[in-house]
């Protein structure tokens, strides 16, 4: 039989080898490593009957015949540096998989479907958030071709290289599409922790990222006495405990200091300031609005008792994306089709989705992983978890 999930597990390994760096999986935007990756996808599209193109930023596009707005299957395929082998990749190749089972069985879809490779999600080239998804849906903007990665290339330089063209990149408007639907794996534990093989996703979180800094006064760690001392560290290490203790509030909230830098970092000197990144995700605003006014509330009061000033300055606030209702109950009907128990869910991490929700309906079908392990290269998944993704998604591409 074709597609099956031996084979999507087998391409998972086969696109695992190529890398931009021999040893570890790292495939990052507009690289010779995705390029290769991609001529890889695009031969099994073909195969499996697609008509394939690229677009103006190096999305693999592999278009199905018949008339009207397509529902579009996919995910990306360029990895955070020593990657796993699932992230992204997986949701595009059970698209692929689902194509060739319904292809191989002579099923049509009522409405024709179209698998997409996105070339960025991670943004871990040039900092950018689903740049491919971004370009695919017409929302590319012109300010970000000025972007640099660590070489000092530009964003457009990149795409230019990779046989792109920025210019019609930035212009290109967004389809008119059925749908879209991204399998990926879960990234978290609770498929696992709950034995199930897949699971209905209902939103994806929104997040708030500020950069909190704590300025005290330095001084001689010798010397200076206790009761004298306004200890930027002691300060943000309150802070820390009081963003754990408003995280832990909620269900479903996470809040993380994620980063600090303590200046001056030398032993024998009291810390003057602290920098530090905090994070709230909630799939509720409202809940990360009342946690992020609760966090600052905390900030204020321990920076008052200590004699410590805190900035606070908002860098990025994105709201919680809902999944269609209309998707998601059909793609619940596919699971419980599928035999298998249906387990709604949030996301806590952003995807594709996010940006394609924005012009289609939009649902997401998580997969477990192995320890909710990803970004690592331990990821892993299960062929049987694989195998129902599979039959879960046949099924939703024939209507649900
Ligand atoms: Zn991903």
């Amino acid at each position: 039989m074709a597609g099956t999930a031996a084979d999507v597990l087998a391409r998972a390994d086969e696109l695992a080898a190529i890398s931009e760096e021999p040893g570890r999986l790292t495939r990052r935007f507009a690289t010779p490593a995705l390029a290769r990756a991609g001529d890889r996808v695009a031969g099994w599209m073909e195969e499996a009957g697609l008509t394939v193109r690229r677009d103006a930023v190096g999305n693999l596009i592999g278009g199905a015949h018949g008339d009207g707005p397509p529902l579009v299957l996919g995910s990306h395929l360029d990895t955070v540096p020593n990657a796993g082998r699932y992230d992204g990749v997986l949701g595009v190749l059970a698209a692929l998989g689902a194509v060739e089972r319904l292809a191989a069985r002579g099923e049509r879809p009522p409405v024709p479907v179209e698998v997409v490779a996105f070339a960025d999600e991670e943004g871990t080239r040039f900092g950018t958030s689903y740049l491919g998804s971004a370009a695919y849906t017409g929302a590319m903007e012109r300010e970000w071709l000025d972007l640099v990665d660590a070489d000092g290339v530009t964003l457009a330089e990149a795409i230019v290289a990779a046989g792109g063209d920025p210019e019609r990149a930035v212009a290109s408007a967004a389809p008119t599409l059925a749908g879209y639907l991204e399998v990926h794996i879960e990234q978290g534990p609770v498929l696992e922790r709950e034995d199930l093989a897949v699971g209905v996703v209902a939103a994806i979180a929104g997040q708030t990222r500020v950069r909190v800094v704590a300025r005290g006064e330095a001084g001689h760690a010798g010397t200076l006495p206790m009761a004298a001392r306004r200890d930027a560290l002691a300060a943000a290490s309150e802070v820390v405990l009081e963003v754990e203790r408003v995280g832990r509030s909620t269900d479903g909230l996470v809040a993380t200091i994620g980063a600090m830098s303590i200046s001056p970092n030398v032993g024998n000197v009291v810390p003057g300031e602290v920098r530090m990144l905090l994070e709230v995700r909630h799939a509720d605003d409202a809940v990360r609005a009342g946690a992020t006014h609760a966090v600052r509330a905390g900030v204020e009061r321990i920076a008052s008792a200590r004699g410590v000033d805190v900035a606070w300055t908002l860098r990025y606030d994105t709201p919680a994306v809902e999944l269609s209702p209309d998707l998601r109950r059909r793609l619940a009907a596919s699971v419980e089709a599928a035999g298998q128990p249906v387990r709604t869910l949030v996301s806590g991490a952003g995807h594709d989705a996010v940006v394609l929700s924005r012009i289609c309906p939009a649902a997401m079908l998580f997969v477990r992983c192995a320890g909710g392990i990803s970004h690592d290269p331990r990821e892993s998944v299960a062929e049987a978890d694989v195998a129902v993704a599979l039959a879960v998604l046949e099924r939703f591409l024939l209507g649900g």
